[in-house]
């Protein structure tokens, strides 16, 4: 059972990377991918960068050229939901990408010749992702449900308004987790994802994210990472 651990930061990946007593790196598609253990169990961890076509790049060599078993995306994100709050934990249920829209021809947000503007993550690594984060983080809320995925840092409360009057049952929203969602369904490779609420997307989230990014994200994707290795 091969692990990806896919990070869009730094502070993220170093974290994980202080975990692995043997990580060696490989390069591939310019990215350098770390290959050892973590809790005794193989994996790869490595640096999407960020952005949608960036992430759907690593995922794809994860799954060719890697070979991985299964991938967890673990990073930050925007809350958009009323009740999401900076410091809260998203486990997400399903990704969608919201600046995607190719009407008339397909529905706004589909994804055109999937049929599909959704795509799920697998149900049982995010349950035990899910109880990773509540051991890992107590006393933190943790929700499950849709996150959204788009080429833009939203960071304005004009746009996160509008986002949550388009998309009401979005939780968060951040840059990566779609494109992964999809190039794991197309390799049908089990995916998870933990996003860890850095900002409120609104006016205030660029001071917001850069606190935060450097002072909790970092401990808290290494903790979640932790405990879901931890697991029999
Ligand atoms: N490193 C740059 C920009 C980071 S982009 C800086 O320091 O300003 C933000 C990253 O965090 C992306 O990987 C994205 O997935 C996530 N993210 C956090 N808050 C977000 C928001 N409000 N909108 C979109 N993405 C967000």
């Amino acid at each position: 059972m091969r692990t990806a651990i896919v990070a869009a930061m730094h502070e993220e990946l170093a974290a994980v990377l202080a975990l692995m007593p043997d990580e060696a790196r490989q390069s591939a598609a310019g990215r350098d991918f770390w290959v050892g253990h973590l809790h005794g169990r193989e994996v790869v961890a490595v640096l999407c960068r960020i952005g949608k076509v960036a992430a759907a790049t690593t995922a794809a060599v994860l799954a060719e050229r890697f070979q991985v078993d299964r991938l967890v995306f673990t990073g930050v994100a925007g809350g958009l939901a009323a009740g999401v709050h900076v410091g809260d934990v998203v486990l997400a249920d399903s990704f969608l990408q919201h600046d995607l829209d190719a009407s008339p021809l397909f529905p706004k947000y589909e994804v055109p010749l999937y049929g599909s503007s959704r795509f799920a993550t697998d149900r049982e690594l995010t349950c035990r992702l899910e109880s990773a984060a509540r051991i890992a983080l107590p006393g933190v809320a943790v929700h499950r449900g849709l996150v959204v995925s788009g080429d833009r840092f939203v960071a304005t409360t004009s746009e996160s308004r509008a986002l949550q009057a388009a998309l009401p049952q979005a939780l968060a929203v951040e840059m990566e987790g779609a494109a992964i969602a999809q190039v794991c369904h197309d390799y049908g490779l089990p995916f998870a994802a933990v996003r860890t609420i850095s900002d409120r997307a609104d006016d205030d989230a660029h001071t917001d994210f850069a606190r935060f990014v450097s002072e909790v994200a970092s401990r808290h994707s290494a903790a979640i990472v932790r405990a879901l290795l931890a697991q029999p």
